[in-house]
């Protein structure tokens, strides 16, 4: 009989797999997520048949950590081996640094947002992407979904109460692994798991329009960001060819049935191509398309990657764009290229382990 991963399991799944008292399970899982400790023989307040027993069942953990690069800004990538030789990115971001007051003293906390993968490539096939260019290979499985944000929290020493945000926005499309990851999402905020708050939890989706509606129905309590990058569909469905299937108008309605949290905003990210999508009447376009929605729109800069197709638009450019959407009321920011010296463009730093460089 095969072992089962830990990180698989939600933790009522495990309860009802253990013998003895109940109480057992959230002693493992807080061992396993509290405290990072994850050989059994280490679980010093189990009995010791018990802890026997637990490692002929189960294990806890699949990822291998093949490569990590360190960026100036404080990014952070890590590149894992999967059991079955795969290799899967995750990227961990630092979104503000700690704050001291004048007598040196740390006023608050560094931000992080984990930026995690949910599958080996990607089947969305996105012109811009490298990701895409590896073809798709599979969905990676809860655990290994899991296992991404328990694997940095343990690397980076974050207590059980450092909060993170984590988006779902490395390798795959999220919504087309939608069983695997939403049931990461009930393990990564369950309180005897990782216990992270649904409202720091973002899926970045490519927009199937279908699968927004279904998550909408679950009321997860997560947010939701639409990759969107063109306002037309004759230059969507060249940059994102799922949008033969789900155009912009599709998406569009399925996001106005989404109930976002309350507090929060639909993000819409647009990739900002130099030449290509960065110009006024785009914006106005897009102005229009997002009317009456409670959006925040996100302009990413394109990160080239060497003989990539698309270039960096100006920083004039970006600006003017910006500038077009707020005056039209939108929160519009333009994102900060993270770990542009490390491999920042999704699926980079794999396609440089592949090759050997
Ligand atoms: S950008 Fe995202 S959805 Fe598009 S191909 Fe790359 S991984 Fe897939």
């Amino acid at each position: 009989m095969s072992k089962i991963n830990i990180y698989d399991l939600e933790p009522k799944e495990l309860t009802g797999m253990l013998s003895g008292p109940s109480f057992r399970a959230t002693q493992v899982l807080n061992w396993i997520y509290k405290k990072n400790i994850t050989d059994f023989k280490e679980m010093s307040n189990l009995p010791k048949d018990y802890r026997e027993a637990l490692e002929e069942r189960f294990f806890a953990g699949a990822l291998t950590l093949l490569r990590k690069e360190v960026s100036l800004d404080g990014s952070e990538k890590y590149l894992f081996g999967l059991p079955d030789g795969k290799t899967v990115e995750t990227v961990l971001l630092k979104m503000k640094e700690d704050e001291y007051d004048d007598d040196g003293k740390k006023t608050r906390e560094a931000r992080y947002t984990v930026c995690i993968s949910s599958q080996v490539g990607c089947k969305v096939g996105c012109a811009f992407c490298l990701t895409a260019k590896g073809g798709f290979e599979r969905n990676l499985t809860v655990g290994e979904i899991v296992e991404q944000v328990a694997f940095i929290k343990k690397d980076k020493e974050f207590g059980e109460e450092k909060s993170i945000n984590i988006v779902f926005m490395g390798m795959g499309e999220p919504l087309d692994n939608m069983e695997n990851v939403v049931k990461a999402i009930k393990i990564i905020t369950h309180k005897d798991a990782l216990c992270i708050a649904p409202r720091r939890i973002t899926i970045s989706t490519s927009g199937l329009a279908t699968k927004i509606e279904k998550l909408a129905n679950l009321n997860l309590g997560v947010n939701l960001a639409i990759s969107l990058h063109a306002v037309d569909d004759v230059l969507r469905e060249k940059l994102m060819p799922i949008n033969r299937a789900y155009n912009i108008k599709s998406v569009i309605d399925a996001v106005r049935g989404f109930k976002a949290d309350k507090r929060k905003k639909v993000l819409f990210e647009y990739l900002l191509l130099g030449g290509v999508n960065d110009d006024i009447a785009s914006a106005k376009k897009l102005a229009k398309l997002l009317s009456g929605l409670d959006a925040k729109v996100n302009l990413i800069l394109f990160n080239p990657y060497e003989d990539s197709e698309f270039k960096r638009p100006t920083t004039e450019a970006a600006e003017a764009f910006r500038g077009y959407m707020a005056s039209k009321k939108f929160i519009c920011t333009i994102r900060e290229s993270k770990g542009i010296d490390i491999s920042a463009a999704c699926g980079q730093l794999k396609q440089r382990d592949k090759d050997g460089r």
